[in-house]
Parts: C-alpha cells; structure tokens; sequence
C-alpha cells in the first residue's frame, strides 16, 4: 500500500481518471469491459502491452499465407456472441475433422480409436489391455498426478499403445506425473468420460439409432487475420465508452485508500476500479509484489508451405506416436483455400523440447514426418514464432503459488482472473467468457 506522501504525488499527478482499467485485450478483457458497459459503467480504460487485440488469438503473414499460432476453432453457440454479436458474420464456417497419428505409425480417430487401438491390438493385446484396467482399478488407491488418472482410467498397457502418455507430455509440457491432479482432471475430463465402461461398449456395438452430431457450427477468424476479427468489438466497446491503450509499456501500479494511479507509458492514469487479465506474476511484479515463480508453456509455432503428396486427409492432426516433437498441425489451406498453389500449415511445439530454436523444431518435425510418411514432396519453412504463456503449467503446487498471489492482489483491491489473470487452464473462449461474466456477477 502506498504511503500518503507517495499518494498525494500520485493523486495531483494523474492526468487522466477512468472508472474502471482492465489490463488486457484478450477475450476475458474485451467481455470484462462489455459487462461492467452493461453495469452502467461510462469511461473504462483497455491497457494492453500487445499491440492488437485479441490477447494471444495471435496470427502471423508472409506473401499470401496467413498462419496462426496453434489451431483455434470456435463456434456459433458462444456466449461471447451476445456481447460482439457483430463477430458472427465476420467468422468462416468449417467442417473440420480431427486426426491423430497413433505410435503404430496409422492416421486413426482423435482422441482414441476402438477399433486400431483396443481391436487392433489382437488376442494377447486385449487381454493386456483388460487385466492393466482391472489392476488399476482394484489396486491403484490413490490418484496423485495426470499420470495415475489416465492409467486409472485406461490402464497402464493401453495408456501406452495408444500413445496418450506420450501426447500428454506434449500437452502438458512437463511428463503427466508432475502434473498435479487438480489439473489432470480439468484438462483431461474426456479421458474418463471416453473410458466409462458404458461408452466403449456403446461405441463397440453398431448404432442402434441415428446418432445426433453437434448442432453448432464450427468457426474460425477470417482469412485477413484477427485483427478484422476483434476490430468488431472494439468497435461497439469504443461506442459504449472504452479507451483503448495498446502496445503500452507498464511500469508501476500503485493505491491509495480509493483510488488505483496506473502508472503507463511515462503518464498517470488514475482510476477506481482494476481488473487485470495479464499473466499474474506481470500484475504482481507491477504492484510490487514479490514475483511468484509460476511456470508456463512457451510454445512455438513452426509456418510450414507444401506442395507434394499428403499422408492424411484431415485438417488437424495430433501426434500421440512415442517421435517427434511436435504436438499438433492444422491445415489452414484446407480452410482458406491454397496460397501459390501450396497448402500451408501451423505446427505447434512445446518449445522447451527443442531448446526454443525453431531451426531444431523444423528438423525434429521433418525428420519425423518424412519417417511416418505424412508430407511427401516440397515442405518449406515459412516463418516460426515464440509464445510465451500459452498455457500454465499445474506442477510442484504451482496452482496453489499462484492463489495465493491472487489473493494478495484482492486484497490489495485487484480483480485478477481469465487464462493468465487466474493462471487458470481455459480451453476455450466460450469457457473465457463465462468465467469473466462469472467473475464480475460477484
Ligand atoms: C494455442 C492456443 C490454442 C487455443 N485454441 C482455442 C480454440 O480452438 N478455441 C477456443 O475457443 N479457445 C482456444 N484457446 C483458448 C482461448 O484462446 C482462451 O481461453 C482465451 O483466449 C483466453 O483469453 P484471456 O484474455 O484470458 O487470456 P490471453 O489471451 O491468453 O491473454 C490476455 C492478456 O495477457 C497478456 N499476456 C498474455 N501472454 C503474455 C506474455 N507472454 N507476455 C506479456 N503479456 C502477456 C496480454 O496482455 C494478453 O492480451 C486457445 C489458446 C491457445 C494459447
């Protein structure tokens, strides 16, 4: 808390007053100041370091390819709608379909096959399958990390053939049994609900009746980027009384009894309200907190052109094989059409596997695609890109680390929630947006 002296500074200081500052322009930002508009609010400052906004909805162009930084798909149902119902016409509609590259080397069903990798697995193979499931169930007690609840689930043989354990390392940037078993059983629900006895039998056995697909739509941005995407809701958010403040460079964030003074490239920008949706170690380094160690994957996004044969139909296509560093593709050409006549693509990394080079990412993924027969002609590297904080990593308590700091800034009067704000796993804008509104109903 400031001293009076440094707050009396602060208070004849301050140029500019708002009623409310949200740190961030990604999804939770952009839908906290669409809720605190609706609760009458008048003059709310968006303060974002990036200089677009969207957050880490981030895309990358050169010539005529637009790449983006790992594969985002949304859809026509999402509650951010009703905020920037305006974002509907600008998004394109798909029909994707997802594939996986299993450790048998076969391009099979996301995010497990019955038949290629329980049927597949002959006589000897089923009997693995069902005596690892039966031990585990009756002898593994405790469910401490990622690791135990898959194999609790699934059995150890099967956690292995299917090649779950080796994406889950991908997925989670740490090996699953360092990762903490709040987070197991966030991010990997669908293991349990697609391992439920009542599910594999039901999906062993034909279809009795005609099965409903999803009914919503799948989307994604335009194919002139986010920027055109999001410039929609600043847009509305601007009319409604929002000042956007992007590419800023914070510096300190201080308090007196009322009244929060940002202080924001070299001016002071009072307020009495703040809620921060950036990573929760930047908002407490600006506060002056004692910065918190909480690790996060920086991931890296390798651009790739083609021209040539592919070994796969689908547009995005997950690596759970035991090689190969990378984690996920996604076609965009199969979306926006070729570019020069090439497909192109975005391959995601979990950069520190490859010692956050893109030049090893590319050789480790060439080396493994051309071995698994997945691009057979012209692959050209067309760029790459760094991002940090692209998903928290829940291990040695690190969740627990970053309550804690959360509840310092309550206590100091900050809001903090959303992806980076709550340090919190959201898979999904939808999840983003309701987590936001929730947040703000309190
Ligand atoms: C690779 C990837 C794929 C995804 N795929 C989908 C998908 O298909 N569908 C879907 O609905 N959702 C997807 N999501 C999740 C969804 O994007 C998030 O739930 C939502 O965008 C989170 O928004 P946010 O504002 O809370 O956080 P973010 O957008 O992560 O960040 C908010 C703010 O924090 C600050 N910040 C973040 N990182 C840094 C940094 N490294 N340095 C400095 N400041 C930083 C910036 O100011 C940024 O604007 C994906 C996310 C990622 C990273």
């Amino acid at each position: 808390m400031l001293g009076m002296e440094a707050a009396a500074r602060n208070l004849t200081g301050a140029t500019e007053h708002y009623e409310a500052i949200v740190l961030g322009a990604g999804i939770t930002g952009l839908v906290s100041a669409s809720v605190l508009l609706a609760q009458g609010c008048r003059r709310i400052l968006v303060a974002d370091t990036y200089n677009h906004v969207g957050g880490n909805h981030i895309d990358w162009s050169t010539g005529d390819y637009t790449f983006d930084a790992g594969s985002f798909i949304f859809q026509d149902d999402s509650p951010l709608l009703r905020h920037f119902p305006e974002l509907l016409p600008r998004y394109m509609v798909i029909f994707p379909d997802w594939g996986r590259l299993n450790p048998q080397g076969v391009v099979t069903s996301y995010p497990i096959s019955v038949k290629d990798d329980i049927l597949g697995a002959g006589p000897m193979g089923w009997i693995r399958i069902f005596s690892s499931v039966l031990y585990a169930r009756l002898f593994q007690r405790k469910i401490r990390n990622a690791k135990e609840f898959a194999r609790y689930w699934i059995g150890g043989y099967l956690l292995h053939r299917s090649g779950l354990e080796s994406y889950m390392k991908r997925f989670y940037g740490v090996p699953p049994d360092e990762i903490d078993i709040q987070l197991a059983q966030k991010r990997m629900l669908w293991i349990s609900e697609h391992a439920s006895v009542a599910n594999l039998v039901r999906r062993l056995l034909p279809p009795r009746r005609q099965q409903k697909g999803p009914t919503n739509q799948q989307l994604i941005r335009p194919k002139q980027g986010f920027s055109h995407l999001y410039k929609a809701a600043t847009e509305r958010l601007e009319q409604g009384g929002a000042t956007f403040l992007l590419g800023a460079t914070f510096q300190t964030l201080e308090r007196n009894e009322k009244t929060f003074f940002l202080h924001v490239n070299d001016r002071t920008i009072s307020s009495d309200r703040v809620i921060s949706t950036i990573p929760v170690n930047h908002v407490g380094a600006m506060c002056g907190f004692k910065s918190e160690q909480l690790s996060s994957v920086t991931l890296l996004s390798l651009f790739f052109s083609f021209s040539g044969q592919r070994g796969f139909t689908q547009s995005i296509l997950y690596n759970f094989s035991h090689q190969g560093a990378w984690k996920r593709l996604t076609m965009h050409s199969d979306f926006y059409g070729h570019a020069n006549g090439r497909d192109y693509f975005a391959v995601e990394v979990i950069a520190a596997d490859v010692d956050f080079s893109a030049e090893l990412g590319e050789q480790n993924f060439r080396n493994h695609v051309q071995a698994a027969g997945l691009f057979d002609g012209d692959l050209k590297l067309e760029g790459s890109m760094l991002l940090e904080n692209a998903y928290p990593i829940y291990s040695k308590q690190s969740g627990a680390r970053a309550a804690e700091t959360i509840r310092a800034l309550e206590h100091f009067g900050i809001e903090s929630f959303g992806r980076q704000g709550g340090f919190d796993y959201q898979p999904t804008a939808r999840v983003s947006t309701i987590e936001a509104e929730t947040a703000l109903s309190r």
